[in-house]
């Protein structure tokens, strides 16, 4: 049983439910003992009515976790970060709205801050399958973000397991080795069940295939929980599926708090 989770919604980002406090008792209850809330980072210039927090909403939800750290610092501890996607134009921002929480978890969701132009939930076709790889590697390179989130997100509604699927797989796990930046497993995935691929049923995410060739990389692996429902926190056995879905592989995960 993992002891840590930094990846933690809230209902700013208006598709997770439930109050701050309740994620809080969740991993009480659950027996974490770090509980980190890494909710979707705002966007100046791009209000949302469903991907992630509108910027006013910003300082009151880190005095709201802060509240709750002070709260409850003798049964958890607890940390505020955000999650985020990076695009190189607004790197003064993320900067910016970084410096005012703890840490930053880069989750490359949409290739623009609404998923105007692409959103990855949904069939990619290869060059978007590329231009994620390349978009995350930049952002790593900038030293931002404290750990990748679900690296293998754009397999989600895919079909097929392409060349350039593992192209893009070789891409990040190269790129997140050499800079000795954790990526995720993420156990959102399982609670969507498996999905046909080709012959074969794989979750979208953790994707084996994809973790197959992140594998062959000496790679610090950490499992996120991505709670959008304080009830997600308690659902362990997500965790252990996910950690089986991937057993066999050289995968060495992190046993101590990142921060
Ligand atoms: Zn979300
Ligand atoms: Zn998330």
């Amino acid at each position: 049983m993992f002891r840590f989770n930094y990846h933690t919604h809230t209902y700013r980002c208006k598709h997770a439910s439930g109050t701050d406090e309740e994620y809080v008792l969740a991993a009480i209850e659950a027996g974490y003992s770090i509980l980190g809330f890494s909710d979707h980072a705002p966007y100046r210039d791009f209000p949302s009515d469903r991907s992630h927090m509108d910027i006013e909403q910003l300082d009151e939800y880190i005095a709201s976790i802060d509240a709750l750290k002070e709260k409850y610092k003798d049964q958890i501890e607890i940390h505020v970060g955000l999650e985020t996607e990076y695009f190189p134009w607004n790197h003064e921002e993320r900067v910016e709205i970084g410096k005012k929480v703890e840490y930053l978890l880069l989750g490359q969701h949409y290739s623009d801050p609404v998923g105007n132009e692409v959103n990855y939930f949904k069939i990619n076709t290869d060059e978007e399958m590329l231009q994620y790889g390349k978009s995350v590697c930049e952002a790593l390179d900038t030293g931002m973000f404290r750990y990748l989130c679900h690296p293998d997100v754009v397999m989600n509604r895919q079909e097929a397991f392409t060349p350039a699927c593992g192209e893009v797989a070789h891409m990040i796990a190269k790129k997140a080795s050499e800079l000795d930046i954790p990526v995720e497993v993420n156990v959102r995935g399982v609670a969507k069940g498996r999905k046909p691929f080709g012959e074969k049923e794989y979750y979208f995410y953790p994707h084996r295939p994809f973790w197959e060739i992140m594998a062959q990389y000496p790679l610090r692996c950490i499992v996120g929980i991505d709670a959008h429902r304080p009830e997600d926190l308690l659902e362990t056995e997500l965790v252990d599926e996910a950690l089986n879905e991937l057993s066999g592989l050289d995968l060495k995960f992190i046993d101590e708090p990142i921060m």
